[in-house]
């Protein structure tokens, strides 16, 4: 397979899925297990929090610098709202692995698919990773202690729109046991990695398998 790997161009992993569903860890898991793949980083204007790091949960800039990467057009998508922080994705880093044949993954809502859509559409998979049944997802977050039960109600509400906006998205992966889900989400990445589509100086390819 090392030959494909030169002639492949990489493709975007779009997950989205509610708070609690697990996608972290399915997250960790292939980033740990399938190589050429890796995750992308978000500009945030919001503070650091404890325990964080510059450049691994984000790259932290002030609102000047914000504005200049919009005006640049240096990112994939954006959240841009007055009252709370921004964030967005830079295209360097991700343009830089897709280049050279690496995978990437981003952590986006709805509004960011379909931001990335609407200029890359060609270039993502969109995953969409659920929980077994809301209930289930409400004992998530209820075991988990890291919220308020405001804060787990308000994410209730958000999680049945996550739920019915799937239907948008090319794969649902609904994170029953976290060993199958891990695996559909690796079979997808494979797959896409043998797409004719993501195969790229096909020429080459071809006259390579025809002469050697
Ligand atoms: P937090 O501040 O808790 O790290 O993240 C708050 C929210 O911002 C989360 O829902 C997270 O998914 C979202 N977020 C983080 N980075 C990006 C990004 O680059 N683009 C978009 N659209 N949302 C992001």
């Amino acid at each position: 397979m090392a030959h494909l790997n030169r002639y492949r161009k990489g493709t975007m992993f779009i997950f989205s899925g509610p708070s609690g569903c697990g996608k972290s860890s399915i997250i960790k898991r292939v980033l740990a297990e399938v190589d050429n793949i890796n995750l992308s980083v978000s500009v945030t204007t919001r503070a650091m929090r404890e325990g964080e790091q510059e450049g691994v949960d984000y790259y932290f800039i002030d609102e000047a610098k914000f504005k200049e990467l919009v005006r640049k057009e240096a990112l994939y998508e954006y959240v841009d709202s007055d009252f709370g922080p921004k964030y967005g994705t830079p295209k360097e880093a991700v343009n830089k692995w897709l280049d050279e044949g690496k995978d990437v993954i981003l952590d986006l809502d709805y509004p960011g698919v379909l931001q990335l859509k609407a200029c890359a559409a060609d270039r993502i998979k969109t995953i969409s990773i659920l929980p077994p049944s809301l209930k289930i997802l409400r004992e998530r977050l209820i075991n988990r202690k890291t919220d308020s039960m405001e804060t787990i109600e308000r994410r209730m509400s958000m999680a049945e729109k996550r739920v019915k906006e799937s239907t948008f998205y090319d794969y649902i992966v609904v994170n029953d046991d976290l060993d199958t889900a891990v695996s559909e989400v690796k079979s997808i990445i494979l797959a896409a990695r043998v797409e004719t589509k993501n195969q790229y100086q096909w020429d080459e390819f071809v006259k390579k398998i025809v002469e050697d």
